[in-house]
């Protein structure tokens, strides 16, 4: 299989209201130009410096979003382009994107992460935090928080995957407004059942690109 053809299948199985964020992470310029040229244009990477490098060589209209963890250190790299950062984990990250925005002289596109995973390695707020969280980020003029983000446990109990994600749909439909409309949940194991529980935005890697082999 291409990489055209997978992205082809994925996009043709999806329903409109689902957006699919490629995530490019580890692979070359080569293969992100072949999904942009099968009409991809939401690419996904982790690493600040990796994401700035490809955002610098490759086509101007790729929106990139940052969907790894992101250290306050790393936020100056990416704020002039970054369209979404998925997974703002703290008070002090979105002081620190809001500062960098401003400087800029733009609004940053946020989702706040949500810790769902039984494992204690995945960051994200608490989901008792999150309306408080959003609360106090209100004061931060260059962010505008659209969403929420989740990562379910690593596991094979397709039953526990599907709760941890209606777990967090539970708490996005209780801060849903006109402004935060976006679940980012799924990835290339699970989205389909994610977007059984609501998710509004998957980001898949391997199954457009190929398994890593970092
Ligand atoms: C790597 C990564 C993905 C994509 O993973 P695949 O299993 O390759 O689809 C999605 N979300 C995050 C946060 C990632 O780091």
């Amino acid at each position: 299989m291409t990489i055209a053809s997978n992205l082809k299948a994925i996009q043709s199985s999806l329903a409109s209201k689902v957006t699919l964020v490629a995530v490019s992470k580890t692979k070359p310029n080569t293969a992100i130009l072949e999904a942009y040229n099968a009409g991809q244009r939401i690419f996904g990477e982790n690493k600040v410096q990796e994401l700035a490098r490809k955002a610098e060589e490759l086509p101007k209209d790729i929106a990139w979003h940052m969907i790894g963890h992101l250290q306050t250190n790393k936020v100056k790299i990416i704020a002039p382009f970054v369209s979404l950062i998925h997974a703002v984990d703290s008070l002090k990250l979105l002081n620190e994107i809001n500062k960098r925005a401003e400087h800029n002289n733009r609004i940053i596109n946020c989702l706040l992460q949500v810790h769902i995973a039984t494992e204690s390695s995945k960051f994200g707020f608490g989901i008792e935090e999150v309306e408080s969280a959003l609360n106090q980020a209100k004061e931060f003029k260059n962010i505008k928080i659209i969403g929420l983000m989740g990562m379910a446990t690593f596991t094979d109990d397709t039953q526990q995957i599907s709760q941890e994600f209606k777990n967090l749909k539970t708490v996005f439909n209780i801060i849903q407004n006109d402004h935060i409309t976006n679940l980012s949940m799924g990835m290339s194991g699970d989205y389909n059942l994610a977007i059984e529980q609501g998710s509004t935005m998957i980001r898949v890697g391997s199954a457009i690109f190929g398994q890593r082999n970092k």
